[in-house]
């Protein structure tokens, strides 16, 4: 195949530099070692590339079975549950919204089993805390913590 071009120049020590350091920092297993030049070599390519390609992942399960009637499949790893926030954080470091943003995700994108919210919104009327009438209500009982209205007003800091 052609297209070795890139790896002429400086770029392989470049990468070389890059492993010994983090190999001379961190405790890295030797059979770590391919993975780790592998990750290197693709933070390369993407530099090279339009933001849009970066953005494109290749998800853990197809996006539209990432979400069950009673299990939501997190697209980073595979991972099934009810819950995605709390394995978002914990597995990955990742707010929801950061999440959804990563993904290219709708912000209605369901992070938690639907069959599990309606679970928990249907225990919550059992409980009382529905205001009673007809039904009335049912479309209305937000899941999860209420969300901010309209915009945030300073779209531009990120980052952090
Ligand atoms: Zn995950």
């Amino acid at each position: 195949m052609a297209g070795d071009t890139k790896y002429q120049g400086s770029y392989p020590q470049l990468v070389t530099k890059i492993i010994a350091s983090y190999v001379s920092h961190h405790n890295v297993a030797p059979e770590q070692i391919p993975e780790l030049i592998g990750a290197v070599h693709r933070t390369f390519d993407s530099l090279g590339k339009p933001a849009e390609i970066q953005a494109e992942l290749t998800p853990a399960v197809p996006l539209r079975r990432s979400v069950q009637r009673d299990a939501v499949i997190c697209l980073e790893c595979g991972w099934k549950g009810k819950m995605l926030r709390r394995h978002l954080s914990t597995r990955h470091g990742l707010s929801g919204e950061q999440y959804l943003k990563r993904w290219n995700l709708p912000s209605d994108h369901p992070l938690t089993a639907p069959a599990y919210s309606a679970q928990r919104s249907s225990l919550a009327k059992e409980l009382g805390l529905g205001r009673g009438g007809s039904g009335r209500q049912a479309a209305a009982a937000p899941a999860s913590p209420p969300r901010r209205r309209g915009r945030p007003r300073s779209v531009a800091r990120e980052g952090a």
